[in-house]
């Protein structure tokens, strides 16, 4: 095999991405004979750091052998839609729930960049303001920083015809000389953990990279899987390499917010993301519901990518914990409730407008910055009847953190409300495994690994975090943006 880099003394990882920070996943394996990327997210938060999404990386696209995706979430898999006009040609390698859920969650994403053009072309971009208290004052500036194209239409449903989804747990050829396998990762429907081998001075050698790690007691999700023999190297997440989160506490105070607005008529609204939260919160709902406590209380999924979220796992019985994976025998989804209602269109979603009393609705964004969500809060933030419920992080300078931090005035779009709704919190009700669970993830591994590199999390958890794994003769990297690490 002739050599692309016959400078090349060992082989190298170099994240691009999610170095030092949680969003923009972007990681370069590369050997003498090979150049694989896994992943290719955007990073999302305030309006400038989206603007570093139309930077690509130094990274020389064409000679690229394969791109492999860990899972559908934007902050991974975001500017994929650039690859074709970045001159990428290759097959891009994924799970086979993930190649149902990618196509879409492409398509939607060029829709969401050209509508914020138009929005800030004509002066209606999504804002929020925080007029009180004195102390939280401050505004969004979605307004100031012109929105950015990436890619279209034409661009997503090239690179969707780039897909190749290959079985779990098997070895797969690419072009180049690197084999890759994937393993469940329970993070959600589709995720894997990426194992690439290649081969170096005639020996054969393994990275892994973990992708997003899900708890271990996620309830809806097949197990974590690791490899016979830990890698050589490991690239491991560690979004909450620094916190500690309780499920158990969790459920039990989800049960009670919902049993409360059951019994007062009260009406509960869940800013979620799509994939992930949407469905786990689906099945809290739909346990509920088959234990008989929710009665007439209606919950209304008010989001088409959960819709298809939903429908997409309940294809891949076989990527489910072991009871939602008897119910999907039986015939029966563990995500499906009579009181449930899947909306797919912007009218349903408007006719949530005229329902009086106790419901729930699930809607998007997480993040209280666009989507549904947005109007539902206008229409109910003054309303004592309702409570907005939190179930995950709020970034810093979103709307949903300032109504977590106590906003008692708001102006959302130009409208300006009182906050006279109940904010409440409901931590743990994650995709993202906590602490413990890194630290399980990590001692999975038949035998214990000698070399790690840290991505996806901030200074303090990679700190944190990587503390707890730098013994036993273990040496953690925590490495800048673009700065390589030979293994
Ligand atoms: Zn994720």
């Amino acid at each position: 095999m002739a050599s692309l880099d016959p400078m090349m003394t060992s082989p190298k990882v170099t994240l691009f991405g999610a170095a030092g920070e949680v969003t923009g996943s972007c990681t370069l394996v590369e050997s003498a004979f090979s150049r694989v990327l896994v992943d290719f997210g955007m990073f999302q938060g305030a309006p400038e750091q989206e603007l570093r999404n139309a930077e690509p990386p130094p990274i020389d696209f064409a000679k690229l052998d394969a791109v492999v995706l860990t899972h559908a979430h934007v902050d991974h898999c975001g500017r994929l839609g650039m690859l074709s006009r970045l001159g990428f040609n290759g097959p891009i390698i994924v799970s086979d729930a993930t190649s149902e859920l990618l196509p879409r969650v492409l398509r939607s994403s060029a829709t969401l960049q050209f509508v914020r053009v138009e929005e800030h072309g004509a002066g209606t971009a999504p804002s929020f303001e925080v007029l009180e208290p004195a102390h939280l004052v401050q505004s969004s500036r979605a307004r100031d920083v012109p929105p950015v194209v990436l890619f279209g239409h034409r661009d997503a449903d090239r690179v969707a015809k780039m897909v190749r989804a290959i079985p779990w747990s098997a070895w797969h050829e690419l072009p180049g000389g690197m084999r890759v396998r994937l393993h469940h990762a329970c993070h959600v429907v589709g995720a894997a953990s990426v194992e690439l081998e290649l081969e170096h001075d005639g020996a054969r050698r393994r990275v892994l990279c973990s992708g997003d790690i899900g708890p271990f007691n996620n309830p809806l999700l097949a197990a974590h899987q690791w490899p016979e023999r830990a890698p050589d190297l490991v690239v491991m997440e560690c979004t909450n390499g620094h916190r500690s989160l309780r499920e158990q506490d969790a459920v039990r105070t989800f049960d009670a917010v919902v049993h409360d607005a059951v019994a007062n008529g009260r009406r509960l609204l869940f800013p979620v993301f799509a994939l992930g939260r949407a469905q786990q919160l689906q099945q809290h709902f739909a346990r509920l519901s088959r234990d008989g406590a929710l009665d007439g209380f209606q919950v209304y999924l008010d989001s088409g990518m959960a819709v298809h979220g939903a429908t997409v796992l309940e294809r891949h019985p076989r990527l489910l914990a072991p009871g939602p994976q008897r119910m999907m025998l039986r015939g029966e989804s563990p995500l499906e409730f009579p009181q449930l209602h899947r909306l797919t269109s912007r009218s349903q979603s408007e006719d949530l407008r005229s329902i009086r009393g106790g419901c729930a609705i699930l809607a998007g964004s997480g993040f209280c910055d666009a989507g549904p969500i947005v109007r539902h809060l206008l229409d109910h933030l003054e309303d004592e009847g309702t409570s907005v419920v939190f179930t995950g992080f709020q970034l810093e300078g979103s709307l949903g953190r300032a109504l977590l931090e106590g906003a008692t005035r708001v102006r959302v779009n130009g409208h300006e409300r009182r906050v006279r709704c109940r904010i409440e919190r409901v931590e743990g009700v994650s995709g993202h495994g906590d602490r413990e669970d890194l630290l399980r993830w990590f001692a999975g591994f038949p035998q214990r690994p000698t070399r790690v590199v840290l991505n996806h999390g901030i200074a303090d958890a990679r700190s944190g975090f990587s503390a707890a794994l730098a013994t036993d003769g273990t040496t953690v990297h925590a490495p800048a943006l673009g700065e390589p690490v030979l293994f």
